[in-house]
């Protein structure tokens, strides 16, 4: 067993390339001599995502739910804003436009920080890291232990964490990390990818995903309290429910939007409440990772067993850089920072230690240097 610690290398401190700026804009067509214009990392970005304004924000390539997302929130809001705010500020208080407004503004930026946020990607195995990693399964190993097939397991507060070997990425998955099919990347600290906001949630954005559908939760309970007292006070003396809602068209439409809307964001944000309690992620409570399903005696080595704790590392902690640079140059000559040779070597997996700052399985990038040295 061997001590090792995981770092994170944070991408803006590797020495960078720096760019010669072009003398003339070369068109496509000439092949000779014109020198390149230097190009940005995310323009041979290997996952399948979606990059805008230089590379500043990125989405998954489906990102098709997210306008609806969009839509569903301006609609609503828009015609509370219309049809429901000027008769309860009549008839109640001034302050429900500036409630319903507030939380209106936070919902919406809560939202596109998600979408726009890398997840936590972690930036594919270059060729040579590639093959540094399929010479040390090969030469490495303990002969008494096998374990399946390209898998290392590590030690995580006293609980073995097993390691998959990700094909694409060309590298050990670091423990929490998983590769999202939809956006081909592997992320940290995955938790589910979002088709509503368009984006995987991982390590870096769960905290804005989890405002998001809190905030969502109150708006959409408000709205829906507010269009309730509306119509109850149209509808007094005897007028009738048919005629408040022949005054007020608009808010028949919210009530039907947020009465299907309201019982699935809460319990969304309920369930999310739990996760965050005990610092687990979606995709470890699917997949049972510590539920002890299989008889064995297993907890989740990321809870502090503390709610607190867990909250606060889970939604108040640093935020953890971009490891992909997506607005980085490439080296001159370097096109494509994709991964190495595909070589079929014997399988034989070490069991490691490593050392966790605090146990939350924060600031893991796993590269077999720091494992096997
Ligand atoms: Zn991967
Ligand atoms: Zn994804």
């Amino acid at each position: 067993m061997k001590n090792c610690e995981y770092q994170q290398i944070d991408p803006h401190a590797l020495p960078t390339p720096t760019p010669t700026p072009p003398p003339h804009h070369g068109s496509d067509g000439d092949k000779k001599e014109e020198p390149k214009r230097p190009r940005r990392k995310w323009e041979v970005f290997p996952g399948k995502n979606r990059f805008y304004c230089d590379g500043r924000i990125i989405v998954a390539r489906q990102s098709g739910v997210l306008p609806l997302t969009l839509g569903l929130i301006l609609v609503t809001s828009g015609l509370f804003f219309i049809f429901d705010c000027p008769f309860l500020v009549k008839h109640l208080t001034s302050c429900i436009p500036v409630i319903g407004g507030g939380l209106f503004v936070f919902v919406v930026i809560t939202l596109l920080q998600t979408s726009f946020t890398d997840p936590g990607i972690l930036p594919r195995a270059t060729p040579d890291e590639a093959a540094d990693i399929e010479k040390q399964i090969d030469n490495t190993g303990n002969t008494s232990y096998r374990p399946p097939p390209r898998t290392k397991e590590v030690l995580i507060n006293q609980q073995v964490v097993k390691l998959k070997y990700c094909f694409t990425c060309k590298m050990f998955r670091p423990p929490r990390t998983s590769h999202c099919s939809l956006c081909d990347n592997c992320v940290e600290r995955f938790d589910h990818h979002c088709p509503w906001v368009g984006n995987c949630v991982g390590k870096r954005n769960y905290r804005f995903f989890y405002t998001f559908i809190v905030s969502l939760s109150f708006l959409t309970a408000f709205i829906f309290g507010c269009v309730t007292t509306h119509l109850a006070l149209r509808a007094q003396g005897g007028k009738g429910l048919v005629f408040a809602l022949q005054e007020s068209p608009g808010s028949a439409v919210e009530l039907v939007i947020c009465f299907f809307s309201v019982w699935s964001i809460l319990g969304l944000s309920g369930f999310h409440t739990y996760l965050v309690a005990s610092n687990l992620t979606t995709n470890e409570d699917i997949k049972g990772s510590w539920s002890g399903k299989s008889g064995e005696d297993v907890t989740n080595p990321y809870s502090h067993k503390n709610i607190f704790i867990n909250c606060c590392t889970m939604l108040c902690g640093p935020m953890p850089p971009s490891l992909i640079d997506r607005r980085g140059f490439l080296p001159a000559d370097e096109s494509v920072q994709t991964a190495g040779p595909d070589i079929e070597l014997p399988t034989l997996a070490t069991k490691s230690e490593i050392n966790v700052k605090g146990g939350t399985g924060r600031a893991l990038l796993l590269t077999e240097h720091s494992i096997n040295k």
